[in-house]
């Protein structure tokens, strides 16, 4: 698996798998605090970080949706923040097919979709597209 292909999606580095991503990030040792972008000391303690993997699974800690036009994107768009498990809280995308089923507290899993945006799904692991 060590050598299961990456992707980027904003300043996050995903690696895919047949049935999801993980989160590629780092970890404190001394209280656990993690992090998906570069972090080379804990921000908490001060102890040097340590590579980390984390499962593509995660809680809905909140989500919106955005209704102002973006040249990037069509609106409108949604984005959930996800409590990554035992990992940091992310920003994700959210398909306008999930967005009906998004709450907060849902389990979603993560997954990398066409455009290639890191996404949240509410949805067995792999069902999405
Ligand atoms: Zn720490």
């Amino acid at each position: 698996m060590e050598d299961s292909p990456t992707t980027r999606s904003g300043a996050v580095d995903y690696r895919l798998r047949p049935d999801g991503v993980d989160v590629v990030g780092w970890s404190c040792p001394a209280d656990g605090y993690s992090s998906a972008v570069v972090a080379f000391a804990c921000p908490l303690c001060g102890e040097r970080m340590v590579d980390a993997m984390f499962d593509g699974l995660g809680t809905v800690w909140s989500f919106t949706t955005i209704l102002v036009p973006s040249p990037s994107r069509p609106d409108p768009y949604t984005l959930a923040y996800v409590d990554v498990d035992n990992g940091p809280r992310l920003v994700v995308d959210v398909s306008e097919a999930e967005a009906p089923n998004l709450r907060v507290d849902a389990r979603v899993e993560l997954y990398i979709d066409k455009n290639g945006r890191a996404s949240a799904a509410v949805a067995p692991r792999g069902a999405h597209e």
